[in-house]
């Protein structure tokens, strides 16, 4: 048996104390952290706030040597009760890792809990001890014996088991007879918990009917995590539960009538993680189907279970009637405006942003925009292409080729989802829409070519329409500002002006044409349209001069709006994909 034992020992030192037991481990035991999680992918090394590690075999201390820089053998022998203690700083805010202070403790396993080689597919205990007065457990795991344990049929289930402590909010409701709970830390007084319940409640039933009709899906209970803090966004997947974050101003408050952009955002974060549910913890990559946790797990696919996913999730919060046609319609727009404003979509297939997240999409840097696309918005626009390529073809769109690749894998009837490969989901996408559709598909994943999207929407009423940009895009920059931090340049843009004249990352813009400046649209002022102008900047402790040539005229603002004329066919079309 595989004990692990979780204390909050020293808040104040954001430490937690762990104790792990194992009751027959094998001579000269050898115990190592992964180096990654799933769903994250970036090696992030998490054994590099593990500390104090020490065994023993009742009174007998076992000598331990460190093989690597996640891995340690002990000394130890076969058969006799082993010990293990250790220490774990956890300060991270974020979903990945883990946290702890005096008001708040959050875990991801991986961070914490030795794997004992040889016994990973042994139960795993988990206890947790020494809890501060007031604070609560909460996590998808199946509960043990006593009070604050659980059990894990295995180590990668442990690992997939997120962990909140603290005194936190929690409600609960049913979706289609699942239980399903809430847990949000952080929120303030104004908290509208019923308000999210309902909410998540209805993108919950959407969800379970879009993959399953009226049969059940395949947990039995389903736990959110939720953080709420002053700034924040995120989320990470696992098969019974997310870890969620947003910014409190997010959270739904008591008697707000609409929902809000930042509510909305926040719903299209709970949609997304609940949709990987199916679509990448059980529908998953050939290539994940084994974890390696010692090193990077490469797969080109992420434009499907990352891409598809964010397809879906605003898609099924139209459908599920928490926003309405013009809401989407403005969300679309913004993804659609992202990916055109990023040239490196012109150097990089969704493919390859996929088998490189490793160290691009996760590993970001100035030239990101100018040498990647994110298989996240690039993905959800192929998806989008696909789903209305097959619509105007008369058959009956994504949907059903989800369904069908969910059918298709991982045994049964009922399907449990499994391991997929490309050739399946081109397979699939063939058998629903011909090949033809199959092949584009192929160009929009291995290309660099624009998606045909305007003629597309145009065929369901909707108009992709385009005007002018601030003045940062008409340059070719990216920029921050403020009036105390001035004006100061993220990223400059591949072929733009701005790239042109020689401004660079990190420059701080002081003046256009002789004129102080605290936004750069400050110039719109005295600055002529497709001008060309003068910047004064400063880099490295120099003030430079350079002159910005007159950019081309700016088309980089994208709206989708429904278009005034739509035929009855268009409008037809539009409510099959968008539902109402
Ligand atoms: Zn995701």
């Amino acid at each position: 048996m595989i004990e692990h034992r979780v204390e909050p020992a020293q808040p104040h030192a954001h430490l937690y104390r762990v104790t792990l037991k194992v009751a027959r481990p094998q001579a000269r035991q050898v115990v190592s952290l992964p180096v990654w999680l799933p769903g994250s992918y970036m090696v992030r090394d998490f054994a590099r706030h593990l500390s104090g590690l020490v065994a023993t075999q009742g009174n007998t201390p076992c000598a331990l040597v460190q093989r690597d820089k996640t891995t340690w053998q002990l000394e130890c022998r076969a058969g006799v009760a082993l010990q293990l203690s250790y220490d774990v700083y956890a300060f991270d805010t974020s979903v990945r890792t883990a946290f702890l202070d005096a008001q708040r403790g959050f875990f991801n396993a991986s961070s914490l809990l030795l794997r004992v080689h040889g016994a990973e597919q042994q139960p795993q205990h988990l206890r947790l001890s020494g809890l501060p007065k007031g604070w609560q457990v909460a996590s998808a795991m199946t509960a043990g014996a006593g009070r604050n344990t659980f059990v894990a049929a295995d180590y990668e289930e442990l690992i997939d088991h997120p962990v909140e402590l603290g005194a936190f909010w929690r409600g609960s409701f049913k979706a289609c007879g699942v239980a399903h709970e809430f847990v949000v830390s952080g929120a303030l007084p104004s908290f509208d918990g019923p308000r999210l319940l309902a909410d998540a409640q209805r993108i919950c039933e959407a969800q379970i009917r879009f993959w399953h009709g009226e049969q059940p899906p395949p947990f039995k209970r389903y736990v959110f995590l939720l953080n709420a803090v002053e700034d924040g966004y995120g989320g990470l997947e696992h098969r019974a539960s997310t870890a969620l974050l947003c910014a409190r101003r997010d959270l739904p408050r008591r008697g707000q009538a609409n929902l809000g952009e930042g509510t909305t955002r926040l719903l299209g974060l709970v949609s997304h993680e609940y949709f990987h549910t199916w679509n990448v913890k059980r529908l998953k990559p050939t290539e994940l189907a084994c974890i390696d946790d010692t090193r990077e797990n490469y797969t080109e696919l992420l434009w499907f279970f990352e891409g598809f996913t964010s397809y879906y999730d605003d898609l099924l919060l139209r459908r599920a009637g928490l926003i309405d046609e013009p809401a989407y319609l403005n969300l679309l727009g913004k993804t659609l405006q992202g990916v055109l404003a990023t040239p490196g979509r012109a150097v990089q297939s969704v493919a390859q942003a996929s088998f490189d997240a490793w160290v691009k999409y996760y590993k970001t840097d100035e030239n990101t925009p100018n040498a990647t696309v994110s298989y996240y918005t690039k993905g959800a626009l192929v998806a989008l292409a696909l789903d209305l390529r097959l619509r105007v073809k008369g058959k009956t769109g994504l949907d059903d080729v989800m369904r069908a690749l969910w059918r298709a894998s991982g045994g049964g009837p009922p399907s449990q989802g499994g391991p997929i490969s490309e050739a399946d989901i081109f397979a699939a996408v063939r058998s629903a829409g011909g090949k033809a559709v199959a092949d584009e598909l192929k160009q929009f994943v291995h290309g660099t070519e624009e998606l045909p999207l305007p003629a597309l929407l145009l065929a369901f009423g909707v108009q992709v329409q385009r005007g002018e940009g601030n003045l940062a895009s008409a340059w070719g920059v990216r920029v921050s500002e403020g009036p105390v931090s001035g004006v100061m340049v993220k990223n400059v843009l591949r072929g733009g002006v701005a790239q042109a004249a020689g401004v660079a990352a990190g420059d701080e813009l002081l003046a256009v044409d002789g004129w102080r400046i605290r936004r750069l649209d400050d110039a719109r002022a005295w600055l002529a349209a497709n001008a060309a102008a003068t910047l004064l900047l400063v880099r490295d402790q120099r003030v430079l001069t350079m002159q910005v040539p007159a950019p081309p005229p700016d088309v980089s603002s994208v709206t989708l709006a429904l278009a005034p004329h739509a035929t009855p066919q268009a409008a037809a079309l539009r409510r099959g994909w968008l539902g109402g």
